[in-house]
């Protein structure tokens, strides 16, 4: 027994190493990537319920065939988020102002950044932000800063950022919303402007079961407090309906558009169906 528990021991050492080893490698191949000007933006649709029409875009950063959702954890644990995210902030804010100037009245009237714990965390954030507005001549109302509840969860720095941030004309959105610790109770301590309602709540929306009352639930609190409500991952035309039907007026998902370099800003939406 001896022998297999040390056997598996020295196999467990090997796979972390293993891991180690690949989470260094992928970190430089970033450092390399962000100085050759490798990642990319594409924007997603926001759009209003039920003509489809864009109201915002939320920016999604690209690097190759590499999901964010593999990248970004790995940036955020070797620091290069910091760098990574200001260089997402200016692009995006650079893309913005450029669109409100060629497309005008079809122009979305805000974009969305996604911004991790880390970057939140960082001392000078807000002062980032605020320099990108001003570099680009972007008003603050312009701009929505999108942090998960677990990032804000706990206080201190964070919400310190937040509460500047909000402070200074930027719409704070909780990402996620619903999947978190404390979902509701954030929202008497952290100022948010925009709730997106997860996509675990748009699922199965259609089957009136758990999913409808909590989607319920969640637009009347929105509501209540007058705050926006983005339901996140809308696939279907049944979907956007449903959502309709509950009192949604914004909503995000392929069934709109998926994420692309440039959305077609023409006024002519997808209707919910
Ligand atoms: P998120 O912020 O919740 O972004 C939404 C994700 O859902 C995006 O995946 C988007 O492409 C995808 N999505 C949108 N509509 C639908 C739909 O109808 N169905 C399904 N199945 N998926 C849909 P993506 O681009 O792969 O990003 C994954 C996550 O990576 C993001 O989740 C976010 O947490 C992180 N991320 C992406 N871009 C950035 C960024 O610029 N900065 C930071 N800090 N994180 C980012
Ligand atoms: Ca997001
Ligand atoms: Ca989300
Ligand atoms: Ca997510």
């Amino acid at each position: 027994a001896a022998k297999t528990t040390k056997a598996r021991f020295r196999r467990y050492v090997v796979e972390l190493d293993d891991r180690a080893d690949e989470e260094a490698r992928l970190g430089a191949e970033m450092r390399a990537a962000l100085d050759a000007g490798q990642f990319t933006l594409v924007y997603q649709p926001i759009v209003s319920l039920p003509d489809g029409e864009i109201r915002y875009v939320e920016s999604l950063v690209r690097w190759g065939r590499s999901s964010p959702a593999v990248f970004i954890p790995v940036a955020e644990r070797n620091g290069l988020i910091v760098e990574l995210g200001e260089w997402i902030l200016r692009t995006a804010c650079a893309q913005f102002v450029a669109w409100q100037a060629a497309y005008g009245e079809f122009a979305p009237e805000r974009i969305s950044v996604n911004v991790s714990a880390r970057q939140l965390a960082e001392p000078g954030f807000v002062e980032v932000v605020a320099d990108t507005l001003a570099g680009t001549g972007m008003a603050p109302g312009h701009l929505i800063v999108e942090v998960t509840e677990t990032a804000v969860f706990g206080g201190g720095v964070a919400v310190r950022a937040v509460e500047e941030l909000h402070e200074l004309g930027v719409n704070i959105a909780l990402d996620d919303f619903g999947t978190g610790h404390s979902s509701l109770g954030l929202l008497q301590t952290v100022p948010v402007d925009v709730l997106k309602v997860d996509k675990s709540f748009v699922d199965n929306l259609a089957m009136a079961g758990r999913h409808a009352v909590i989607a319920t639930a969640l637009i009347q609190v929105t509501d209540g407090l007058g705050l926006t409500a983005v339901a996140e991952g809308v696939e279907t035309a049944e979907q956007a309906r449903s959502l309709y039907e509950l009192g949604y007026r914004l909503a995000q998902g392929y069934h709109f558009g998926r994420p692309v370099p440039e959305p077609a800003f023409n006024g002519i939406g997808v209707a919910a169906g």
